[in-house]
C-alpha cells in the first residue's frame, strides 16, 4: 500500500459541489482506502485574474494503484466533471493534482512527482498541513514550509 496525498481544486460550476463529487468518486474507488480531507479553502487564481475565486482542499488516501494508474484514475474523474481548459492557468471545473506519493521522485512525461510548486502555493500547502503538519519534504516540516509563505487571501469556508 502506497500513502498518497492529492491537491483538489474547482473555480467553476459551483467549485464545493464539484470538490463533493469528486470525493464521493474517490471513496467509490476499490483501488483508494481511508480517504481523509483537509478544510476547503478559497483562494485568488494564480496567472490570470479575470476568473473566479478557486475552492481548494488536499486529500490523503491509502493505494495499491501504481503511480500512472491512479493518475488514469484522477483524469478520468476530471474528465467526469466535464474539465475544459480554455487557457494555461485559466478556469476549469476540476484540478486533480498528485502532490506525493509515499516519498517517491517521479520523472516521467505523465507525471512529475512531488508535484512542481507545491511548495510556493498556500492553497496546497495549508489544506496540507491540516492533514500532515509534520510531514518532512526537503528536510522541512510542512508547518515550516507553510510559515515562509504568505497565505493571507486564502480563507477556509465551511464544507
Ligand atoms: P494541469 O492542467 O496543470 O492539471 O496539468 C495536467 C497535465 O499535467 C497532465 O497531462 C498530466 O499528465 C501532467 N502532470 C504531470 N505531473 C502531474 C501531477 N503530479 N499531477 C497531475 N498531473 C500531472
Amino acid at each position: 500500500m502506497h500513502n498518497v496525498y492529492i491537491g483538489l481544486g474547482s473555480n467553476l460550476d459551483q467549485p464545493k459541489k464539484q470538490l463533493d463529487s469528486a470525493i464521493a468518486h474517490l471513496n467509490s474507488q476499490s483501488g483508494i482506502h481511508e480517504l481523509q480531507i483537509s478544510r476547503f479553502y478559497q483562494s485568488k487564481p494564480v496567472g490570470p485574474q479575470d476568473q473566479p475565486d478557486f475552492v481548494n482542499a488536499v486529500a490523503f488516501f491509502i493505494t495499491e494503484l501504481e503511480p500512472l494508474a491512479l493518475l488514469d484514475v484522477l483524469q478520468n474523474i476530471e474528465n467526469i466533471h466535464d474539465r475544459v481548459r480554455l487557457q494555461h492557468w485559466g478556469p476549469r471545473t476540476l484540478d486533480l493534482d498528485l502532490l506525493l506519493y509515499d516519498n517517491k521522485s517521479i520523472q516521467i512525461p505523465r507525471l512529475t512527482v512531488p508535484h512542481p510548486f507545491m511548495l510556493e502555493r498556500g492553497f496546497v500547502l495549508k489544506p496540507l498541513a491540516d492533514l500532515a503538519p509534520n510531514l518532512i519534504l526537503n528536510s522541512k516540516t510542512i508547518t515550516e514550509h507553510l510559515n515562509k509563505i504568505d497565505i493571507s487571501d486564502l480563507i477556509p469556508i465551511p464544507k
